[in-house]
């Protein structure tokens, strides 16, 4: 059996320069997180607002933690307390939820844009034409308290190749019409947060900037 260790530098060692690795660490021990603390790794995703909340308090500070799942907004205030990056805002009530707290709590959340692209109906997300509608409609400007960072997503959860391509296709795209035509000039507009532990190398060589690996690194969740 190899060890957590030797799974993340594998990763690593598949991932090119200037793709950020979250370590998806859900459900596992904070034992797991720190035997990849301990091997380097610096970013986690969380996907659930209590369990990043205890994991935060008893892991070290230098931690990025990433919150990757679907948010409830009467969660929204630990979990913008703790997260560096929010991947999962999925509806424009959940985008103010965030956008109110980060002002009460004098920050500015750093978040992604959930995109939904696979053919599964349970998914959370935009469209990319929500999206573009959302953004054009101007209410970036008046929600000082998010950066928008760019846009997550997932492909279809299916073994046709093609299929996950398209997808992944889609989510990029997507992010290079908002990229051109609302933040053109703005540089922290730059991340694309797509593959997980099954597909994340198609995602990569499709424009991923960040990608979401979890079981691959930390085994079976259970
Ligand atoms: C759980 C999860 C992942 C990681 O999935 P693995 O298949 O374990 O790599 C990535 N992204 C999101 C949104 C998740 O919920």
């Amino acid at each position: 059996m190899s060890t957590i260790a030797e799974r993340l530098d594998h990763v690593r060692a598949t991932l090119p320069e200037g793709v950020t690795l979250v370590a998806v660490s859900k459900f596992h021990p904070a034992e797991a997180i720190a035997e990849a603390y301990a091997a380097g790794q610096r970013c986690f995703g969380e996907s659930r607002a209590a369990e990043l909340t205890a994991k935060a308090a008893a892991l070290p500070a230098d931690i990025c933690w990433h919150f990757i799942g679907h948010l409830q907004t009467n969660k929204v205030r630990p979990v913008v307390a703790v997260a560096s990056l929010i991947h999962s805002i999925d509806s424009e009530r959940l985008l103010r939820a965030v956008d109110t707290e980060a002002r009460r709590a004098g920050r500015r959340a750093d978040i992604l844009l959930q995109l939904h692209v696979a053919r599964e109906e349970t998914k959370f997300g935009f469209t990319p034409a929500e999206l573009t509608g959302l953004v054009a409609s101007g209410i970036l400007e008046e929600l000082t308290g998010v950066r928008v960072r760019g846009v997550m997503g997932m492909a279809s959860n299916v073994d046709d190749e093609e299929r996950i391509a398209a997808d992944f296709t889609e989510i990029a795209s997507a992010f290079r019409t908002l990229k051109e035509s609302y933040f053109a000039s703005d540089s922290t507009f730059d991340t694309i947060s797509m593959g997980m532990s099954h597909d994340y190398p198609l995602a990569v060589s499709l424009g991923a900037t960040m990608v979401r690996v979890g079981s691959y690194i930390f085994g079976d969740r259970g």
